[in-house]
């Protein structure tokens, strides 16, 4: 099925390797829809992108590997969290592009256990063959990155043509491009098949997610579109001042400048608690919510805090007047199974009704 995606023209001018399954699917959510009040709500299926189990960061690393491919890099370099889901992406992305793939995990979550340390993404990142390294502070992402450009340095040192991936909010956010594409794929399949909705329920963590779907829908003249972000990372206020700064950053990647204003900016922490990759209640409801009324896999580190968030919202009547609502499902499944003994524990705890 192919599309004519609006959004195509804006980012042309960037080098882009393809990567992933797109468009991704746009479904209905019948069962959760009628649970939430909500008429019409939709999931898009980003966890179904296609790369090594799927997830919203195909599309980001279709343009940093695009940017790779042009500087003749032989080899890519990530940091981010023991579980991250950019990294095992980006693995397999250079294992099929040919590229060495240097991963740097990074302490962000406090009191793990070997399961967490070994199984889920840092199993897949192994059978890719990734290279590990590791850094002892989860909290400051200069830092992080100070320390996989000093690594690159070393490989350039020894010959090698290292391409680092950057996530800090100083860096150039080339990979929301992939979501100013994803907006414009949303624009194109609702209309085709004659879906309305004016809001859309997405995480926001390093925001190229966030940023890229607000970015696109405004520079396709869709200032109608709610873009509700959930926290993940860090909490509402720090998430904010992450996020003018991204968007403006954004917007100037494509050639625009002041799309986005304040009011633009809906960032919600509600289900963020207790920090970074640490599970709640709610999110354990939702995660179950979503399994056992649409056969829906989630994460417990972002969708399923994302979907917390979107159902505590629709309680208190938030979406009462929606056209309709899509909720991004940005993957992170085999988190899943790092997760094993706190999910097996809560969910034998709410079955046995206690
Ligand atoms: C990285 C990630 C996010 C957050 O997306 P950003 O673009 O970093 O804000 C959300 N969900 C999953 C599953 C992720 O892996």
């Amino acid at each position: 099925m192919s599309l004519s995606n609006p959004a195509t023209a804006l980012v042309s001018s960037y080098p882009r390797v393809e990567l992933g399954h797109f468009p991704t699917p746009l479904e209905r959510m019948a069962n959760l829809g009628a649970d939430f009040g909500i008429d019409n709500l939709w999931v898009k299926r980003e966890d179904c992108s296609g790369l090594a189990f799927g997830g919203n960061k195909v599309r980001p690393l279709e343009f940093y590997l695009g940017a790779a491919a042009a500087a003749k890099a032989d080899t890519v370099m990530i940091t981010g969290a023991v579980q991250s889901n950019f990294m095992r992406t980006t693995a397999a992305a250079a294992a099929k592009l040919g590229l060495d793939c240097h991963v740097q995990l990074e302490d962000r979550v406090s009191d793990t256990d070997e399961i967490y340390q070994r199984s889920g993404n840092v199993l897949l990142d192994r059978i890719f063959g990734a290279k590990f390294h590791h850094f002892p502070e989860g909290e400051d992402e200069v830092a992080a990155d100070r320390q996989v450009n000093k690594l690159a340095a070393e490989l350039s040192a020894a010959g090698r043509r290292p391409f680092v991936i950057p996530l800090a909010a100083d860096q150039r956010p080339l990979g929301a491009l992939g979501y100013v594409l994803c907006a414009g794929e949303i624009l194109a399949q609702a209309a085709r098949d004659g879906i309305d909705f004016d809001h859309v329920v997405v995480a926001s963590g390093s925001g190229l997610t966030h940023g890229g779907l607000l970015v696109g829908f405004r520079a396709l003249g869709r200032d109608d579109i709610r873009v509700q972000a959930m926290c993940v990372r860090r909490d509402a206020d720090s998430q904010r001042q992450r996020m003018r700064r991204r968007a403006a950053m954004i917007a100037d990647l494509i050639g625009h400048d002041s799309l986005i204003d304040e009011a633009d900016l809906l960032i919600n922490d509600r289900c963020f608690p207790p920090s970074y990759g640490k599970l709640n209640a709610a999110t354990q409801a939702a995660i179950a919510a979503f399994a056992r009324r649409e056969g829906l896999l989630l994460d417990p580190v972002y969708s399923g805090k994302v979907a917390a968030g979107m159902m505590h919202m629709a309680a208190a009547g938030d979406f009462a007047h929606a056209k309709g609502v899509i909720f991004i499902h940005t993957g992170g499944q085999p988190a899943l199974f790092a997760y094993e003994p706190a999910l097996t524990t809560a969910y034998t705890k709410m079955d046995n009704g206690s």
